[in-house]
């Protein structure tokens, strides 16, 4: 199982079910444990899907310039 939670910076990402510590890109050392669980997949495909989805959620409402257009 995994779970996919939410760094304080924003960011969604997922690690496996049983592992203490993730570290985000944004450098802070989570503690999985105490992180909310925002949801769990059965497979690391499901998970890194799922965590594109919540990545869309939560920038999808806004005007964001992207990559290509820099
Ligand atoms: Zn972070």
């Amino acid at each position: 199982m995994y779970l996919i939670f939410r760094c304080d910076c924003g960011r969604t990402m997922y690690s496996k079910e049983g592992i203490a510590h993730k570290k985000c890109v944004c450098g802070k050392n989570l503690k999985v444990k105490e992180r909310r669980i925002l949801a769990k997949a059965e497979n690391h495909e499901t998970a890194s899907k799922m965590v594109r989805k919540f990545q869309e959620e939560k920038y999808g409402g806004l005007q964001f310039t992207t990559a290509d257009k820099i």
